[in-house]
């Protein structure tokens, strides 16, 4: 048995200590029975651990090669270069790329990664690494794999037989990219494709739907429709919807109502999209994201991601969701007092609903003792202050732990330096 004492739970103002016996929340509370370990968190901020809900692993870190010179800063010669990199990916290299990625993430909190994986590649090379470090890395950080056709369902000669196959390996969710085929109606064709797959081998759906600056990409209204026919909203998530940020009010006002009834799940992904898109505006020029303030209002849940670490669409990245979280927030004007004591929803519970796994998510009795420990005592502070994540805890033992900063020399403002 191990008691944590002194802690300031996230959205449980209750409960102070957590006993933890074989990696499992046995009670919360106050006062609770001593144990054979005892570990002070000193007030300190205690939160869910961070869910990144939107991740390519399969291209981290292959944004510096020349092969990857992204000219434009578009999504689209993103798309292209990435043709030309991933010919010369081994599988030694995929895997050993995908993990450096996940400890990067880990290493800043993240315990549940959705990741997509691009499956236009006769030899699936990419899933292939990423099912095995899936099952190798389980204990430690939950992994779902996306089927996902990055250069078109119809538009890549073979993608419907490649992504049938990679469900069958045991990819989680059935992806699409309807703004990338080559005629409105093909992205209309993959996104009735998207739902069929998904219910013919019981998988979740995440697709990246409308990420462009284009009002009349409106592929997700065809998207929400089927999942609410069949009832599998819930389980199924449009991704960037970029131009849901340039439709006019009248279509938007009208589809909030229909999200709201299906009740799927929506991701922006604010680093990467702010970058991307508005490249062909002069000025004004759009941020690139969904309308996040607007569905968050709502009650549709919306999550943040970070997309990208290092390759052809976005040079940075790092997996510091705090950041994610920080410009989002920006972005989107979610910043009011009460929102601020809340948003941290965005990259902890928001992700944990999007990825179906809110019966194993939170830190309540009978879930598996996983959370973090933030340099802040209160959601505000932690937000004002980008805390930093100073432990993260998954099955109730340290996968890190980091002192708080200290000084060699404190800061004194009145020394005298001259
Ligand atoms: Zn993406």
């Amino acid at each position: 048995m191990i008691k944590f004492i002194n802690a300031n739970i996230y959205r449980n103002s209750e409960a102070t200590e957590i006993l933890v016996k074989d990696g499992v929340i046995q009670q919360m509370g106050t006062d609770l029975p001593s144990a054979d370990e005892e570990i002070d968190l000193k007030d300190r901020l205690i939160v869910p651990p961070y869910v990144d809900s939107h991740l390519h692993l399969d291209y981290v870190y292959t944004g510096g090669g020349a092969d990857a010179k992204n000219a434009s800063g578009t999504l689209f010669e993103g798309i292209a270069r990435w043709h030309d990199v991933k010919k010369t990916q081994s599988f030694a290299d995929a895997k050993q790329r995908m993990l450096k990625g996940i400890q990067e993430e880990v290493s800043k909190g993240v315990q549940y990664i959705r990741t997509h994986i691009d499956v236009c590649d006769p030899d699936l090379t990419g899933l292939k690494a990423m099912l095995e470090l899936r099952e190798e890395l389980k204990d430690n950080v939950t992994i779902q794999i996306v089927a996902f056709p990055q250069e078109g369902m119809y538009a890549y000669k073979g993608a419907v037989e490649l992504m049938e196959e990679a469900l069958k390996m045991g990819a989680d969710c059935v992806g699409g990219i309807p703004h990338f085929e080559w005629a409105y109606e093909f992205g209309q064709d993959s996104v009735r494709k998207t739902v069929e797959l998904a219910l013919k081998y019981d998988k979740l759906i995440d697709v990246h739907c409308d990420e462009t600056d284009d009002p009349q990409s409106r592929h997700v209204q065809l998207l929400n429709a089927l999942v609410m026919i069949e009832d599998i909203g819930a389980r199924s998530t449009a991704s960037h919807t970029c131009s849901f940020g340039s439709a006019d009010d009248a279509y938007a006002f009208r589809m909030m109502g229909l999200f709201e009834q299906s009740g799927m799940n929506f991701i922006a992904l604010p680093t990467e999209n702010a970058y991307l898109q508005g490249r062909q505006d002069t000025y004004p020029k759009r941020r690139g994201l969904t309308r996040v303030k607007e569905f968050w209002e709502n009650g549709i849940n919306i999550s943040f991601g970070q997309d990208s670490i290092n390759d052809p669409w976005y040079p940075a990245g790092n997996g510091n969701m705090m950041n994610i979280l920080d410009n989002g927030i920006h972005l989107s004007q979610t910043m009011s007092l009460p929102q601020l004591d809340v948003c941290l929803d965005f990259i902890t519970f928001n992700g944990a609903k999007t990825l179906n796994i809110e019966d194993q998510y939170g830190i309540e009795v009978g879930k598996a003792a996983n959370f973090l420990v933030l340099n802040a005592d209160t959601p505000f502070e932690a937000v004002r202050q980008r805390a930093d994540v100073l432990a993260s805890v998954r099955n109730g033992k340290y996968l890190f732990k980091k002192p708080e900063p200290s000084y060699e020399i404190e800061l004194d403002v009145f020394r005298a330096t001259k």
